[in-house]
């Protein structure tokens, strides 16, 4: 049966798997926050719902305003996009070119594959290391004269560990200016160690340095699917030309500017999920003590061959968590009373 004319290497990306989600279970799965909207957010989407027969302001002006003040860049460095993930796949568009190649530490983020096929670039893809975290050696050492683009996923999704200052310089240090170091910080707030860079601070002058963040996880509006980047201002352009117009909607450029509003309270959520994350690890390691360090919201657990039996006994039991088969299974950590649903399926799993 001929597709024609549909494009043929669109039928080797792989499926974007989401979280699974069924009513009464735990929802362990999709790396969410499990709070609910930050205090302001149903209000600020309630008044926006008055305008929604109107465009919204394609500029996305206060809310990239707001974000360069916050970050001490100028607004022109801002891209806003639908969630990160759109505006990973629009970068990766802006610097397409016949043969042109993405690096990236693998396993990752799902994403980044669908998304440098649907670009035109080829995957070139560099075996995490033992401790389930970027083997930066190896992925300098992957970069050639088509390298368009080096994707760093810190903390990495799905796996916990993030980069440290000192990988991240290396990366810097080997490639031309001509290749992006593209730094994924969708956990960011997440990250507790403070010897941790943080990507905009650190590398934000680099003429080569795209930084990602994300409404999504922390300041909990993954349903409206708000993302932003930072780079220099010919990149950031170049992004926004390649975003559809009036992407980010209304309610949702509301939302956003009332979740940075609310941030002490983020933080106040953030943290209880970071002393959850360090009390559920330190549990799971003692049934599973592969399970490598995390600095997001989530933990890894490096099940291999087991890893869609164990997420069957989960949901068995009534919790939904994130198996990548014949890999691991990445679980999001949740309420307390719900990560000692998970810690006890492990127990049960294991024993
Ligand atoms: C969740 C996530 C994103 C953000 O996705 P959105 O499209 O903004 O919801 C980006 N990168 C990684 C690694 C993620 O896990």
């Amino acid at each position: 049966m001929t597709t024609e004319p549909i494009r043929d290497d669109l039928a080797a990306i792989p499926r974007y798997v989401p979280g699974k989600a069924l009513p009464q279970a735990l929802k362990l799965s999709s790396n969410e926050v499990p709070y609910g909207p930050l205090p302001g957010v149903a209000d600020a989407i309630a008044a926006a719902a008055a305008d929604v027969h109107r465009y919204p302001d394609m500029g996305v002006a206060r809310l990239r305003d707001e974000l360069a003040a916050r970050l001490g860049v100028d607004a022109g460095r801002i891209a806003t996009g639908t969630g990160s993930v759109a505006l990973i796949g629009h970068l990766l568009q802006a610097v397409s070119s016949p043969g042109g190649e993405v690096v990236y530490s693998w396993r990752s983020f799902e994403a980044y594959p669908i998304a440098a096929t649907v670009a035109g670039l080829r995957s070139v893809q560099v075996p995490n290391t033992p401790e389930h975290g970027h083997d930066v050696d190896a992925m300098i050492a992957a970069v050639g004269p088509n390298t368009r683009a080096v994707i760093l996923c810190s903390p990495n999704n799905p796996t916990g560990p993030a980069l440290t200052a000192d990988e991240i310089d290396r990366v810097f240090d080997a490639v031309p200016e001509s290749v992006l170091v593209v730094i994924d910080e969708a956990y960011r707030e997440f990250v507790t160690d403070p010897s941790l860079p943080d990507g905009v601070e650190r590398y934000g002058d680099r003429p080569n340095a795209v930084v990602f963040r994300t409404f999504s996880k922390a300041w909990g509006l993954a349903g409206l699917r708000i993302g932003y980047m930072v780079a220099r201002p010919e990149v950031a352009d170049a992004v926004r030309r390649c975003v559809i117009p009036f992407a980010v909607n209304g309610p949702g450029q509301a939302a956003a500017l009332a979740a940075l509003a609310a941030e002490d309270e983020m933080r106040r959520r953030v943290a209880l999920v970071t002393s959850e994350r360090k009390r559920v690890v330190e549990a799971a390691r003692d049934v599973l003590p592969e399970v490598p360090q995390t600095q997001a919201n989530f933990f890894w657990l490096p099940l291999g061959a087991r890893a869609v039996e164990f997420a069957s006994h989960c949901e068995k039991l009534g919790i939904l968590v994130r198996p990548f088969a014949g890999d691991g299974v990445r679980v999001t950590i949740g309420l307390p009373e719900e990560n000692d649903a998970v810690l006890e399926a492990l127990r049960s799993f294991a024993a």
